[in-house]
Parts: C-alpha cells; structure tokens; sequence
C-alpha cells in the first residue's frame, strides 16, 4: 500500500539543471550527474513517496494520461520500497526506451496525476518522469538490462522502413516474438528524429547507440543508407518480407514564402539541427552555425526551443523566438483546459533558462538583404490571431512595423505531414488531407501487408505516442503472420481509413 501522507509530508523535488554559464559551453545532458548516486536514488525514492497509488489512476493512460499505459503507481510503490529491479520490470513491460522518454516526454502523466489537481494545496504532481528516468538509468548502470532473444523463431520475415522510435518499437516488439526483422534507413545512423532533431543536451546519442546494440543482439538486423523505393525497390522490399511497417515519420515542413525568403541565412529549422546534431556525431563543422549572429527563430514551440538551444551553444550574438499567438497564462486555467487534460500553459524549456528574448502577438512581414544577398534585418508586424467560419486561423497585422536585426532566420513553424516520394508512390498509398498515411483498425494501410505507425500515421506527434503507436502496430503484424498474438496494444489507430478495406 501507499504512504498515506507521502505527499502531505514530501515537497516536490525535481532533477537539477547543471548552472547555465557552465551547460552552453557545451553539448552534454543539461541535467547535473551527482558524484554519490546513492544520494540521488534515495531522493527519488523519497519522491516516489509522494504517489497515492490512486484507485483511478489518471496518469497511467486514458485520454489524458501516459499513451504507453505506464504501470506508473506500481513502479512509484517499488521504487519507494528501494526495489529497483523489479521496478524496471515493471517499467519495461510497457515502455521499450524509457530512458528516452525519461530525458525527453512532456510527460502528459504528470499533467494527468490527481496531485495536479490543485498544485497550490498538494505542491505539484508526483514527479514521475524524473522517476521514470532514474529507473532507467539505473537498470543500465546495474546491468538489469539485457538483450531478449525470443526462445523460438515463427519463419516469418518483416521489413521496417524507418529507424525512429516507432521502427524502434514495432522492430523490438517483433524480433521478440520470434519473427525475422529487419530494419531499412535511409540516413546513414539510426534513431530518426532521436537522432538528427532533438539536439544532443536533451538525449545523449550514446543511449540510441546501446538500445540498438540491444536490438542488435537480440536478433533485429539493421540496414543504414537505404532509401526504400529508390535504392532497394518496392519489389524488393515486398518480395523479401511477408509484411512492411511504414515507420517514416512526417518530416515534411512547413514553410512561409514571405518576401526575401530566398535570401543566404533564411533556412527551416532542420537544416540548422540536423547539421549541430551531425557536428555532435563527429561530422565536422556544422554549415547553418549561429556563431557571432543575430538569430530570429519563427515559431514558439518545442522545435524553436530546440533551436535556440543549438543557438546559445553555437555562440549566437542574440536570440529572439516569434510567435503569434498571444502569452500563455502561467497556470492552468480550468475554464479552457481542466484537469486531467494537457494544460495550455506558457512554457519554458531548458533553453528559455539560457537566454534569448521571446516575442508574442508579432508575424514575419518581410526579410531585408544586404548587397551580397545575405539577410540582414527582418521586419515585423503585430498581429492578432481570429479564427474564420471554416474553422481557420487567420492573421491580421493591427500595429506598426518595425525592423530587428537577423543575420540567421530559422522557421520552427511545424510540420505538413509525409514526405511523398517513390516509396509510397510504387505501393500504390495516397496520403489523407491531413498529410499522413490512413490506415483500418488493423494499422493496415490500403496496401495489403503494409503496416504503418508513429509520426507516418498520426502527424508530427510525441516520442511515447511513436513507441505506443510501435508497439501496438507490432501486435497487429503478429496476428497478421500467425493468427494471434501475446503481444500489447496500449492504443488504437487515431484515424478511420479513408477507403474502406
Ligand atoms: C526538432 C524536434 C524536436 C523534438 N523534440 C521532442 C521532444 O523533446 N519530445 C518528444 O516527445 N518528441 C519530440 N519531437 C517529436 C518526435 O521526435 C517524433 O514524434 C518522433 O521521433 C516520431 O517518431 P517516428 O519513428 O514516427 O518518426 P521519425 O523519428 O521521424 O523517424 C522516421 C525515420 O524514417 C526514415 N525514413 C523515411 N523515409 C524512408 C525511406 N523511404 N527509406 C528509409 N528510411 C526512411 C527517416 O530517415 C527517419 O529516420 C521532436 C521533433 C523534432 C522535429
Ligand atoms: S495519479 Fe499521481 S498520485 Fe495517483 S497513482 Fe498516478 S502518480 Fe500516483
């Protein structure tokens, strides 16, 4: 049972930041390692006191809590008990990669947990993804965590096209259950996203490389440099593997061809993250640098936060974050988002601590070169965002324009949906109007045998939802290939096909 007045008598206490003067002089974790990691697990384990172990536990899934179904008060009460092996049993029954989820979810769990219900009276939620994280950490460091070979072999073969963590999943969970699985990407190192978006101070490159000697030894095959549907066919794919799992992500970004936009320094923001992350790996100097520039970076999410952060490293002059929409309160406004929903809350990422200027309310108007065609200034015009009768957004410049200066300018301002190209093209699959690829109840796509799942099916979306959407899309291949199957399915697919099947 729980501690009864766990909570009452524990303050919330989350990981420490590493000082901000000493963090973006490099690219290492942000977090601080302690030199006593005894200490450390048993400030966790005090924090894991805090949990209620709820009848209906909220953070644990549904619609607002975790997506993976994360047995997350029965590893909260082992944890507090000090039994971390059993408690990353616990963990790794629903999550393949907790340590990635650790370092990097948003952790809907803890937006979801009761103890946010009233942050004032009870100080906040269970910290669970520090939790989450710990446990993970320490299964490698201990040894818990080794490979899983399946005890016996079905003969059937599946290919995987796309190594982020939905590929990830949908491989593991399949290799596991005894299927021969084969994993086909197009960059020359595996991860996806994991890799080449999220910067290297968030997730450490070295945690994809040791899951993957994971995967390795437990029998997944991998293929790097492989764009499927040009250099190994559709035909090919089909006629080595009884059936394909479409995991390509939705890379496709959206773009604002304001004037100027052609101009040398006006980029997206993955051709400034892939190269910093590419420069991490060892691939020399990184061509998009923010070195001595004054930054703009358009748009004020998490992809913006991520460049700013790349930003500040690079030793940027100056960096201001645009977006247009107005400031987000600081707490959770019950009337727009209530409990246990996700709150919409300003947010600040590790990057926002490290400097930079955020502006609100304001849109691109234009970009001013200078007489080599480098950009050199930008101008800006408040703006207020109004929703029309179909529903869409629509932005109207109400204030005076005004000019900053901007030597690089990144647009952050999301994603469209699927790269379309030879692969999708040759089987045959149209894209849905929301850009992604559709699929029946079955993760089935309408081309027969061909599964898809993550980012490829949903939209750009989450890491914890690629791994649930992996995991799930594995058990439907399963059943495909041998009639049943023991393995989970934490969610079912977001979109109704859009041909019946
Ligand atoms: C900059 C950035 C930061 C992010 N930060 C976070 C975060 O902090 N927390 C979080 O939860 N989520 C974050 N996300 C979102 C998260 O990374 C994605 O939701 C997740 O990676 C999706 O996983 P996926 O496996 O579906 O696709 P991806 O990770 O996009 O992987 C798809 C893979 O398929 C490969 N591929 C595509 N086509 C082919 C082909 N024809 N042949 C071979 N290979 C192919 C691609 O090269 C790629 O490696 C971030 C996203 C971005 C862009
Ligand atoms: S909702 Fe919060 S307090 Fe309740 S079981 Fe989950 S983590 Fe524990």
């Amino acid at each position: 049972m729980a501690d009864p007045r766990g909570f009452l008598e524990v303050p919330k206490k989350e990981a420490k930041y590493r000082p901000v003067a000493e963090r973006v002089q490099d690219w290492a974790d942000v977090y601080e390692h302690s030199d006593n990691p005894i200490k450390v697990l048993d400030e966790v384990s005090t924090q894991a006191r805090r949990c209620m172990d709820c009848g209906i536990p909220f953070c644990h899934s549904g619609t607002a809590g975790c997506p993976l179904g994360n047995l997350i008060p029965e590893w909260n009460d082992l944890v507090r008990r000090g039994r971390w092996d059993a408690a990353s049993s616990r963990l790794h029954a629903t999550n393949n990669f907790p340590e990635f989820t650790g370092m990097v979810c948003p952790a809907p769990c803890e937006a979801a947990c009761v103890l946010s219900i009233s942050e004032q009276a009870t100080g906040g939620s269970v910290s669970i993804k520090r939790i989450e994280k710990t446990i993970a950490y320490e299964s490698w460091a201990e040894g818990v965590i080794g490979p899983e070979p399946p005890e016996s072999k079905t003969g059937k073969s599946v290919g995987v096209v796309g190594s982020g963590p939905a590929g990830l999943a949908v491989a593991q969970q399949l290799t596991r259950a005894g299927h021969d699985v084969t994993v086909y990407e197009r960059d020359d190192r595996l991860g996806g996203l994991l890799r080449y978006g999220i910067p290297e101070y968030k997730l450490q490159k070295s945690d994809i490389d040791r899951r993957v000697a994971q995967m390795r030894a437990e029998g997944t095959t991998f293929v790097t440099n492989c764009d499927v549907g040009t250099e190994l066919s559709v035909a090919d794919l089909q006629a080595r593997h009884d059936a394909v799992v479409l995991a390509v992500g939705a890379m496709e970004a959206r773009d604002n061809p304001v004037p100027g936009r052609d101009l040398n320094g006006v980029h997206l923001a993955m051709e400034h993250l892939v190269p910093a992350n590419r420069e991490c790996e060892g691939d020399g100097p990184s061509p998009v640098t923010a070195a001595g520039k004054h930054v703009v970076i358009i748009g004020g999410g998490d992809t913006g936060a991520d460049c700013l952060g790349t930003a500040h490293r690079q030793g940027a002059a100056s960096v201001v974050q645009l977006d247009y929409n107005p400031e987000l309160p600081g707490q959770r406004d019950d009337g727009r988002s209530p409990w246990p929903t996700w709150p919409l809350v300003m947010r600040s990422s590790s990057a926002h601590d490290e400097g930079g200027e955020r502006l609100h309310q304001v849109a691109v108007q234009r970009f001013v070169g200078d007489d080599d065609g480098n950009v050199a200034a930008l101008v800006l015009a408040e703006v207020e965002v109004t929703r029309g009768d179909d529903g869409r957004r629509e932005i109207t410049p109400v204030g005076e324009e005004f000019e900053i200066p901007c030597q690089l300018a990144l647009f952050a301002i999301g994603f469209a949906g699927v790269r379309r190209g030879e692969l999708l093209d040759d089987l045959g699959i149209e894209l849905t109007p929301r850009g992604v690829i559709g699929c029946g109840s079955d993760w089935q796509t309408d081309a027969p045998g061909v599964f898809v799942c993550g980012d490829a099916h949903r939209g750009a979306s989450l890491v914890v939802w690629a791994i649930a959407e992996g995991r799930s899309t594995a058990r439907a291949v399963d059943e495909f290939l041998v009639g049943e199957s023991d393995l989970p399915s934490p969610v079912r697919p977001a979109t109704l096909p859009l041909t019946v099947r």
